[in-house]
């Protein structure tokens, strides 16, 4: 069985439709991206998954269990984090700080969950930034304390919200190495991805969102040919 299931979600705000039956099935140690235009509804999807909103109708079913109902950080203790697009950090505190607001889900004790946050911030190529306050990181950085905190919750699986952007293309590959260290530590990933370099250097398998629904879905390789998917992306 998949580790995430997701069955005919729907996310309604009023008239508007976000997400229309959309069916995800992601399997452990995967890495999966979603991409699709702007206001396609990718973050949509993410915050249905994690409990950040109830979706209109649908299933999501992770580690084979209902996350329906559940509250963000329910779903978080269940081994299930996304990201933000723009990073949640706690600016006036310290890059090692906004790690341990992650670790401490799993070690209530302040000494246990300083020692996980800076074994994050090694493997998110942050360790020597460990005591500057994150609001004086440039954007790159920024993106990876964001990276860190959810990291430190030691999740099954990452659901990345466009973690590349605002990237040079330099800062964007090394984004990329990291990802790909983090998933060989045996963290299942979803990206949502602008960044094409990125897309196609980690994902396995592509989905393409387009006005909330489902339109393709291929290896990276297939879906930057698909002339549905450039339809879409050009059609705007
Ligand atoms: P994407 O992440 O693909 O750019 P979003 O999921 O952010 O797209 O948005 C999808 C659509 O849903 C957009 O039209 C957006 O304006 C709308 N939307 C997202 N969140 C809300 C909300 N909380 N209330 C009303 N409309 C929303
Ligand atoms: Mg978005």
């Amino acid at each position: 069985m998949a580790l995430l299931e997701v069955k005919e979600l729907t996310k309604r705000f009023g008239g508007l439709v976000a997400n229309k039956d959309i069916n995800l099935s992601v399997g452990e140690g995967e890495i999966v991206a979603i991409i699709g235009p702007n206001g396609a509804g990718k973050s949509t999807l993410f915050n249905g998954l994690v409990g950040y909103h109830e979706p209109t109708s649908g299933t999501v079913t992770f580690g084979g269990k209902s996350m329906l109902g559940l509250k963000p950080e329910q779903v978080a203790a269940m081994g299930l984090v996304r990201t933000y697009q723009i990073p949640r950090n706690f600016g006036q505190m310290t890059v090692l700080e906004n790690a341990m607001v992650g670790a401490l889900l799993r070690h209530p004790r302040l000494a246990d969950a300083r020692e996980a946050a800076r074994k994050v911030l090694d493997l998110v190529g942050l360790a020597d930034r460990a005591d500057v306050k994150a609001a004086g990181l440039n954007v790159a950085g920024q993106k990876r304390v964001e990276l860190a905190r959810a990291l430190a919750t030691e999740p099954r699986m990452l659901l990345l919200d466009e973690v590349a952007g605002g990237l040079n293309p330099t800062e964007a590959i090394a984004l990329a190495d990291i990802l790909r260290g983090i998933h060989q530590s045996g963290v299942t990933l979803v990206i949502v991805e602008h960044v094409l370099e990125v897309v196609m250097r980690l994902a396995q398998r592509v989905l393409v969102l387009n006005f909330g629904q489902m339109i393709a879905e291929g290896p990276p390789q297939e879906i930057v040919r698909n002339p549905t998917v450039i339809e879409a992306y050009l059609g705007r």
